[in-house]
């Protein structure tokens, strides 16, 4: 931006020239840009299900109330699609404290078997019902200093991505070793359909997804990667993705033992 301001010599009131402001605002304008783009992106994301809501309590309103298996049928999607405006309204509220820095990280140290040992639980329901080995490689007596609860919304995240995105009698691993003095690395592998290599440097971006069909029907929101991302990086560490299509993915997070 440029700006030209009248300068007077002295007091007489005689103009002896021009200042030349010259004002870099492209890193204004790159940040209203993204922000309009991440409203058009929210306002998209939430008309897709509220669409289907409202089409199908239309047609059920219609007269299809009365086909009981049709309003059944009906009722169910209206209900999944509820359910999807509410995981998507949680994770968009959640990716905008953690962008604004509004989450206080409380850190503490954190063994890491027992921790995976926790986390692991949680998920064993579902990888049994998927028909998937979950397994781990955990070295022992390993500790970090890191927020519990976010570091487990982390291992949450990409151990379900990695359950969604493998066929049955796949395996997603947990990998988790000191790496130097001063880091853990933590390796999240699948057996999975992969990601290709044009899509691999976006994944992370918010509402990136490779295959918005899949996504959708596994009830993907397409911001889990991006929290896990600024998740990360609160704790000072990295996060990675390597994949091959057809074979696997794996997620590499390093993380600084202390803070
Ligand atoms: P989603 O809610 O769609 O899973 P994410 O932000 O978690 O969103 O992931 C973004 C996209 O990256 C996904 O839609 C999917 O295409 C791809 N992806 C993430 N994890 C994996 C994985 N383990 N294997 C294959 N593709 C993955």
């Amino acid at each position: 931006e440029l700006n030209l301001v009248p300068v007077r010599e002295n007091n007489d009131g005689e103009f002896s020239g021009v200042l030349l402001v010259l004002q870099d605002v492209s890193a204004i304008r790159r940040l209203e840009r993204m922000r309009s783009e991440f409203v058009a992106n929210v306002s998209h994301e939430l008309k897709t299900p509220i669409a289907a809501v409202k089409g199908f309590a239309e047609t059920l309103l219609g007269g299809a109330v009365k086909d009981e298996e049709t309003a059944r049928s009906f009722l169910q999607i209206i209900f999944d699609e509820s359910e999807r405006l509410n995981r998507l309204i949680g994770d968009i509220l959640e990716l905008s404290k953690i962008e604004s820095r509004r989450v206080p990280l409380m850190f503490s140290p954190v063994e890491m078997d027992g921790f995976i040992d926790k986390t692991v639980k949680l998920l064993e329901p579902e990888a049994k019902r998927k028909g998937i080995a979950l397994e781990r490689d955990v070295e022992s007596g390993l500790y970090l200093e890191a927020d519990e609860d976010r570091l487990r919304q982390i291992m949450m995240n990409l151990l379900s991505n990695g359950i969604n995105y493998t066929p049955e009698g796949g395996h997603v691993t947990i990998r988790i070793y000191a790496y130097g003095d001063e880091q853990v690395r933590i390796q999240i592998r699948d057996s999975g359909i992969g990601i290709p290599k044009k899509d691999l440097p976006r994944v992370f971006e918010r509402f990136y997804r490779v295959d918005k069909a899949r996504s959708r029907s596994s009830g993907g929101t397409g911001l889990g990667l991006s929290i896990v991302k600024h998740l990360v990086e609160l704790h000072k560490g990295t996060i990675s993705v390597s994949s091959t299509v057809g074979v696997g993915t794996t997620f590499t997070i390093d993380l600084p033992v202390i803070q």
